[in-house]
């Protein structure tokens, strides 16, 4: 076999600067609203955070239309505050951790529940319920200069109902705390993103709904879901 296929385009996120962003990583934290893990049947005491990881390329702007994937019949919305990281850094103490941070966005892990609860209840990795195709939508990217510390509310809608409600004061492991802890696993990179968990009230979407994820600060992000992946 000749391989002539050309690589991969890299992933570029929009910034409010008017710069593209290079995607590098997806980390993404698991259950860190105690309202979320309690209605996933979890108790919210403040283990350690937990993390998986994506493919750069599930990443999708703002306005994207995203197929529902195949292999499962419960696809789910999960809203997230995401942090874009700037500079390199591991085993960074939470006092320098925002030192990494680039910017702030909205962001979406769209998650095959049924193949989460699955893999879940066998003791199994996650990847495919989380790393799915066009499955992290993400919307521009706030520089964090001239950018309080993201706070204030979270919300996703469905078509035009709200569906999910949290604040960011109710993070279970902060913005620092989660880069102090991710980099000492991983040297964390400029173009790395960490989805920061998702507040209560996650649920099942269809074909045609509208999905408009909203935090104080950092405008909204609009996604529809278009017919099945082909
Ligand atoms: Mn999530």
């Amino acid at each position: 076999m000749t391989l002539t296929f050309e690589p991969a385009p890299a992933v570029l996120a929009p910034t409010t600067t008017g710069e593209s962003f290079p995607v590098r990583r997806l980390f993404c934290i698991g259950r860190n609203y105690a309202a979320h893990a309690r209605e996933m049947g979890k108790d919210p005491d403040r283990e350690p955070p937990f993390f998986f990881t994506s493919w750069a390329e599930t990443v999708v702007p703002d306005g994207s239309t995203i197929a529902y994937p195949q292999a499962t019949s419960d696809y789910q919305h999960e809203i997230e505050l995401v942090i874009a990281i700037g500079k390199s850094g591991r085993n960074v103490s939470e006092g320098d951790a925002l030192g990494l941070v680039y910017g702030y966005a909205i962001g979406l892990d769209m998650t095959r529940r049924d193949l989460q609860f699955i893999a879940r209840e066998a003791g199994r990795p996650w990847d495919a319920a989380k790393n799915v195709e066009e499955s992290k939508p993400l919307g521009p990217i706030h520089p964090a200069a001239g950018l309080d510390k993201p706070n204030g509310a979270i919300t996703l809608t469905v078509n035009g109902v709200t569906k999910q409600t949290g604040d960011l004061a109710d993070l279970i492991w902060s913005v620092p705390e989660v880069i102090a802890h991710l980099s000492g696993f991983y040297r964390l990179e400029p173009g790395d993103l960490i989805y920061t968990g998702t507040p209560a009230g996650v649920g099942p979407v269809v074909e045609g709904d509208i999905l408009v994820g909203a935090i104080d600060g950092l405008g909204t992000l609009t996604v529809t879901v278009g017919p099945p992946a082909r």
